[in-house]
């Protein structure tokens, strides 16, 4: 089925002759980075998207090589002048290894947007399907099934699956294995903010997935998020990326009720210019892969029509 699928993608991509569609905003996400394949072979890590340092520098030359300009939330907000081709990096969760993104950053004079979850800067609590799949790896439980008991936890509050995790695996689950997966540290989240081409934006309190949650549950998530990022880094950001790319109605306006005006889910959608202020809300996402062809991954990102995306969206909104 996938090869499939990557057969079909690589036609209509050749059929497009890998033109880039003009009029686009590609978004793309980030989580973790990490400095070296060495580092990937870490058996504490869970299943991800594996970008290395040397991933991330080569995505973002093919991407600058392909004409697009990066831009910031701000900017976004802004209004961006179609007939041209523009992107934004993000990265979701406010991972300490994210602070590997700033020499590519700097090398290369870009913006890129890092969406935190503060109460886990705040209480250095690990990310839970971390901490869940490393639990899970150490008990034998292969990638596949591990996958599908995360999925399952997803149905859960942020309290609930703390809860499920302490029960089963005891206190010491949420405690990071080390700098390769723990958040920031406020004080160094504080610094990181200073790079000029860093931008932060909101990601919840707790990493809550909004549709789970009350209309009230949703505006505690996300405005105790902006507060606590006012006092973590000097602002209150004006993007949001809604946790799991979750969202609905009323996860919009409690986001634009606090302030928010530009919303990332991971529909691999590029939306089209201009922009009005209900799209701005929802604008899609790709996921970049480390050890996979970055020139192809880049061509499919700015393809008019992609197959596997099309299902993909069919599927998150069936
Ligand atoms: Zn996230």
């Amino acid at each position: 089925m996938k090869q499939g699928l990557k057969a079909v993608d690589d036609f209509a991509i050749a059929a497009d002759r890998g033109a880039v569609a003009p009029n686009a905003l590609v978004n793309v996400l980030f989580h973790s980075l990490y400095e070296n394949q060495e580092q990937l072979a870490n058996r504490d890590l869970a299943p991800n998207q594996n970008v290395t340092v040397a991933d991330f520098r080569g995505f973002v030359e093919e991407m600058l090589e392909n004409g697009y300009t990066v831009v910031s939330p701000a900017q976004i907000d802004a209004g961006l002048s179609p007939g041209r081709r523009y992107l934004t990096i993000t990265f979701d969760d406010g991972y300490f290894n994210n602070m590997l993104a700033l020499d590519v950053l700097d090398q290369f004079r870009v913006p890129a947007t890092f969406f935190v979850s503060t109460d886990h800067v705040q209480q250095n609590k690990a990310f839970w399907w971390d901490a869940f799949s490393r639990e899970l790896t150490r008990s034998g439980v292969s990638p596949d099934r591990q996958k599908s008991e995360i999925e399952q936890l997803k149905g859960l509050t942020p309290e609930k699956i703390d809860a499920y995790l302490c029960q089963r695996f005891g206190h010491a689950v949420l405690k990071p294995c080390g700098d390769i997966d723990r958040p920031f540290t406020p004080r160094e989240l504080g610094r990181f903010a200073l790079n000029p081409w860093v931008h932060v934006g909101n990601h919840t309190r707790d990493h809550a997935i909004l549709t789970n949650c009350t209309p009230a549950e949703m505006v505690d998530q996300i405005t105790v998020c902006q507060n606590a990022l006012a006092d973590l880094v000097g602002y209150r950001p004006v993007a949001i990326a809604y946790p799991n790319g979750n969202c609905s109605p009323a996860a919009v306006h409690a986001a634009v009720a606090a302030g928010l005006r530009v919303g990332f889910t991971v529909a691999p959608r590029p939306p089209r210019l201009p922009l009005d202020s209900d799209s701005r809300m929802l604008l899609g996402r790709f996921f970049f892969h480390g050890g996979q062809d970055i020139r192809r991954q880049c061509r499919l990102f700015g393809a008019r029509f992609v197959p596997s995306h099309a299902l993909k969206t069919m599927m998150q909104s069936a």
